[in-house]
């Protein structure tokens, strides 16, 4: 039959998912499969949060909601914001969409087209690369180097930018590596883009709230000079443990509000509504779960990063944000597809390659700490025991 235009050629994916796949088809065989591949929390739903959406069916919330969501939610993320930041922001710059992803989405498909140059993290997450590329415009990967401890250097990624610059993707805390990028770094950025007032910003703050060793997560919110082009993304998944409900908020300045919210009204027309009620609930609730789920993070992250230094020929960075570990198997002669598919085929390991995340991931696995302490343990003898044998 007909084939799609050639733009669905370029776009890439998420091997998380395959991985995740091939994990579960593993264990359906009967096989023993330890899995630190996975990129969300191990931890349900507060309960009071699936009560909320409950009692929103209950009480005939069925229909559709205003495409950018509805007021009260958007006023429930201006109390997020204010708590998280000390920043004071108008319902009118906040969207609510099916997780965060569609603003990452929303922000490449109205930047990025042929001629056009975006800078995206690398390592980083997988689909902004994959966006860009189908849209056409020139991906610039900003190297997130370890010697740097995988921080955004301000001083590369100024020197990156371009007449053709139109957006530039940060993320901290990172996926996947955890890294925090710390506000002094930040700052010189921002005072760098005064000299490219061309350039919009898209920080990816869905970490925000995992930090640790008392680091600070910085906001590009609390920065108004860069407000007037910063887009924010954010959202419900991970804090909240919630990847599976859709529910995700992000800040625009008002020129492109209008666009986004145009292409919500053009494709997914709303937020199911239960959701956006629990989403409420999520934020006004007591907060002692994501406090508990922070504390077995912070706890594994020391874990596995003790662990994988235990190992011949790998190290790796204690990571201060998110929940992942990207320790460096540089040493062991490996490449590092070839390491995680033969971990997960032979010992039963599920993890991702580094360069699942960008080219500068090679030479890396990202651990994800979304997993219990025994199981990091297993996967961790098992990792030793097989690169002892198999080289
Ligand atoms: N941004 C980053 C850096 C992520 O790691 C993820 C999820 O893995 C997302 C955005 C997307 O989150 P959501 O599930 O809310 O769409």
């Amino acid at each position: 039959g007909p084939e799609p235009i050639a733009a669905f050629a370029r776009m890439g994916e998420e091997n998380a998912f395959a991985v995740l796949a091939r994990a579960t088809q593993l264990a359906a065989q009967g096989r023993d499969i330890l899995n630190l591949g996975i990129g969300q929390p191990d931890f349900q739903t507060p309960p009071h949060v699936v009560e909320a959406a409950v009692k929103a069916l209950r009480d005939g919330h069925h229909g559709y909601t205003p495409a950018n969501g509805l007021l009260p939610t958007r006023e429930a993320v201006c109390r997020r914001v204010h708590t998280m930041t000390g920043v004071a922001i108008s319902p009118e710059t906040v969207m609510i969409t099916p997780g965060g992803k569609p603003a990452m989405y929303a922000a490449i498909s109205m930047l990025g087209e042929p001629g056009a140059e975006i800078l995206y993290p690398d390592p980083g997450f997988p689909i902004y690369r994959s966006m860009i590329d189908f849209t056409g415009a020139r991906a610039v990967p900003v190297p997130l180097r370890e010697d740097n401890a995988f921080a955004f250097s301000a001083e590369e990624t100024l020197s990156l930018i371009t007449a053709d610059t139109r957006l530039l993707i940060i993320n901290s805390p990172s996926n996947p590596t955890g890294a925090v990028t710390p506000r002094i770094e930040i700052e010189k950025l921002l005072a760098g883009l005064e000299n490219h007032p061309h350039v919009v910003v898209l920080s990816d703050e869905i970490y925000d709230v995992m930090t640790y060793d008392g680091t600070e997560h910085t906001s590009l919110l609390a920065f108004p000079e860069i407000r007037d082009r910063l887009i924010v993304l954010n959202g419900w998944s991970k804090t909240w443990a919630m990847t599976g409900w859709r529910l995700g908020w992000s800040i625009w300045p008002p020129h492109l509000y209008e666009a986004m919210r145009k292409l919500a009204v053009n494709s997914w027309s709303c937020v199911n509504a239960p959701a956006q009620w629990a989403g409420i609930a999520a934020i006004d609730g007591p907060q002692d779960h994501v406090h508990d789920m922070l504390a077995a993070f912070d706890r594994r992250r020391q874990l596995v990063t003790d662990l994988a230094n235990r190992i011949d020929n790998v190290t790796c960075v204690r990571p201060n944000g998110a929940f992942y570990a990207f320790p460096n198997i540089k040493a062991t002669g490996w490449f590092a597809k070839d390491l995680s598919r033969a971990v997960l085929e032979k010992a039963g390991v599920a993890l991702i390659g580094g360069p699942d995340f960008g080219d500068f991931g090679e030479g890396y696995l990202r651990i994800s700490c979304a997993s219990s302490d025994v199981a990091i343990r297993d996967a961790f003898e098992r990792i030793d025991e097989f690169l002892a044998t198999e080289q």
